[in-house]
C-alpha cells in the first residue's frame, strides 16, 4: 500500500502559490491536510482573539478550497508536534511537508518534528513560502544577516526569484474520521475588537485585486494621508499567508508599484534579522543601556488613548476598535511611548499584540526597537514630535476626529494641539507629559550613546 503524505499547514493558509503544498502533491501519494492549534502559542497569547478570528475564518476557507480536490482538512489541538506525529503514526505517513518558519517557537517545533520523524519513520520537507525571498537567500559577504536596510533592498530587488506556482490540477486525497467544527466553536471567543477585517485567501485576493487597481499607482503619495486610509490593510494576509508575498510583490512590480514592493522588503528584512537572532523578540538588538520607567499609570493612559496627545490617543484608539493602526501612527504612538514617557517598548509591544489582527513577531517587535532605538536603524534618537506629525500628516484633523470623538467639532487648526479652554469644554484630557521636556531629558541621558 502507498504511504500516503500529511501537508502541515502553519502561516501558509491558502493554495495558490504554496510550496509545500505543490511538493506534497508532486510526491503522487494521498494527501491530508493539518492544521494544530499549538497550545503553546495560545497560552502565550501569541494568538490574541483578534487573531484567533481571523485564523478560524482563514481556515475555513482553507477548507473550503481543499475540499473542492476532494482533500481534508484535519484539525487537532494540544501539542504541535505531539499531535502531527499522532497524525502521521494514524494514517502511517511517509512524509510530512510544510512551510520553514523562523521564530524561536517554530524552529523549536520544526527540529522536534524531525526528531520525530526519526524515530517514528517519516521524513519531514521543509520549503519556502512565507516571505518573498526566504532568510539566508541574500546576506552580507560574512554570511550574518544584513542590519542595514537599504543595502539588503539592493540585493533583495536584484535577486532571482522564483517563479509562482501553479494551484495543483488535481490531489489525491486519504480518506479519514474527521473532528469536525467543534474546535472552532470552543476556540472563538468574543473578539475584543469590534471592527475587524474578515480573514481567509478568498477575501484576500479580492481586497489585494481592488486595492491594486484603485491605489497602487498612488501609494507613494497616499500612504501618508492618515486621514485618508488608503494603504493595503494586507498585512493580516500577509501574516497568515492567505495570500503569497512572492504574488504579491509580483503583481505590483508589473503595474508599476515599486514603493509599494519596497515596504514588503521590510518585512523579509525582518524575518532574515529574526531568523539569525530569535531573541530579539525578547532582547534588545543593540542593548544601548537604557533605564525605562517604570510607571504603570502613565502605561495605562497611553493604551487607553487618553494621553492628550490627540493623534497618539487616535492611534491607540483606532487599534483597541479595529485591531489595527495606520503604519505612521504606529511609529508616532511607539516614539511616544519610548520617547516622551520612557516606558520599556517591550511594554508598548506587548499591547500591540494582544489587539494587532497582523501581529507578527519579526515585524511588530523589530518595528518596535527601530523606534525605540534599540533595534537595526543607524540613528538611534530618532524622535517623532506627535504634534507636527499629526499636522503634517493629518492635515484637516479627519484621522483624529473619527478616533477621538470628543474633538470632531474643533476646527482643523485647533484639532492638533487643542487649547486648555478647548479641552476644558470637550472634556478631552490635558496633555499627560510636556512634549519638550520629556525630550530634552531623554536627550541629556542617552544622546552621547551609539
Ligand atoms: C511599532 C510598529 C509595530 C508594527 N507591527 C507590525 C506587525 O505586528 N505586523 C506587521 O505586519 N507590520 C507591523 N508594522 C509595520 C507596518 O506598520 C504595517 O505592516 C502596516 O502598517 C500594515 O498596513 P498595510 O498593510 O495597510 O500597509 P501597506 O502600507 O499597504 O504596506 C504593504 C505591506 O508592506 C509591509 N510593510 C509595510 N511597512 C512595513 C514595516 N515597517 N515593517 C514590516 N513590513 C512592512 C506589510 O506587510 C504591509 O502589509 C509595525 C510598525 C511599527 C512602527
Amino acid at each position: 500500500m502507498i504511504r500516503p503524505v500529511i501537508m502541515v499547514f502553519t502561516r501558509d493558509l491558502r493554495v495558490r502559490d504554496n510550496p509545500a503544498l505543490v511538493e506534497a502533491v508532486a510526491t503522487k501519494r494521498p494527501l491530508c491536510g493539518l492544521f494544530v492549534f499549538d497550545d503553546l502559542i495560545i497560552k502565550n497569547n501569541n494568538l490574541n482573539s483578534n487573531r484567533m478570528g481571523f485564523l478560524i475564518d482563514s481556515l475555513k476557507d482553507l477548507e473550503l478550497s481543499l475540499k473542492k480536490f476532494g482533500v481534508d482538512l484535519i484539525f487537532r489541538r494540544g501539542n504541535w508536534v505531539e499531535e502531527t506525529t499522532k497524525l502521521a503514526k494514524e494514517i502511517n505517513a511517509e512524509e510530512i511537508h510544510m512551510s520553514a518558519d523562523f521564530s524561536l517557537i517554530a524552529k523549536k517545533r520544526q527540529e522536534a518534528l524531525s526528531k520525530s520523524g526519526d524515530l517514528n519513520g517519516f521524513k519531514i520537507f521543509q520549503h519556502q513560502g512565507v516571505s518573498v525571498l526566504e532568510p539566508g537567500f541574500v546576506t552580507p559577504t560574512d554570511g550574518s544577516e544584513y542590519k542595514i536596510f537599504t543595502p539588503y533592498y539592493r540585493r533583495w530587488i536584484k535577486a532571482s526569484w522564483r517563479k509562482p506556482l501553479e494551484v495543483p490540477d488535481s490531489i489525491k486525497s486519504v480518506s479519514i474520521e474527521k473532528d469536525g467544527f467543534q474546535i472552532f466553536e470552543e476556540l472563538k471567543r468574543k473578539n475584543f475588537s469590534p471592527d475587524l477585517l474578515k480573514g481567509g485567501e478568498s477575501e484576500g485576493i479580492v481586497r489585494l485585486n481592488e486595492w491594486m487597481a484603485k491605489e497602487l499607482n498612488s501609494y507613494e503619495k497616499g500612504r501618508d494621508d492618515i486621514g485618508a486610509d488608503r494603504t493595503s490593510r494586507l498585512s493580516p494576509y500577509l501574516h497568515l499567508g492567505c495570500i503569497s508575498p512572492l504574488e504579491v510583490a509580483l503583481q505590483a512590480l508589473k503595474l508599476g508599484g515599486d514603493a509599494f514592493v519596497r515596504q514588503l522588503c521590510w518585512r523579509d528584512f525582518y524575518l532574515q534579522i529574526l531568523d539569525q537572532r530569535p531573541d530579539v523578540s525578547r532582547n534588545d538588538y543593540r542593548d544601548r543601556k537604557y533605564t525605562w520607567n517604570q510607571d504603570l499609570d502613565l502605561l495605562t493612559l497611553w493604551k487607553k488613548g487618553q494621553t492628550g496627545f490627540p493623534i497618539v490617543d487616535a492611534g491607540m484608539r483606532q487599534l483597541l476598535s479595529e485591531g489595527f493602526m495606520h503604519g505612521r501612527v504606529r511609529m508616532v504612538v511607539a516614539s511616544f511611548l519610548t520617547k516622551d514617557l520612557h516606558i520599556d517598548w517591550r511594554e508598548g509591544s506587548q499591547h500591540f499584540m494582544k489587539y494587532l489582527l497582523d501581529g507578527d513577531i519579526a515585524s511588530n517587535q523589530l518595528n518596535w526597537q527601530w523606534v525605540a532605538g534599540t533595534g537595526t536603524d543607524s540613528n538611534p534618537h530618532r524622535i517623532f514630535n506627535p504634534t507636527r506629525q499629526s499636522e503634517k500628516f493629518d492635515e484637516d484633523g479627519n484621522y483624529i476626529r473619527r478616533w477621538v470623538p470628543e474633538l470632531k467639532d474643533v476646527d482643523s487648526k485647533e484639532i492638533h494641539e487643542p487649547s486648555s479652554e478647548i479641552r476644558l469644554e470637550k472634556k478631552y484630557p490635558k496633555p499627560i507629559v510636556d512634549h519638550h521636556e520629556a525630550i530634552a531629558i531623554y536627550k541629556s541621558k542617552y544622546s552621547g550613546s551609539r
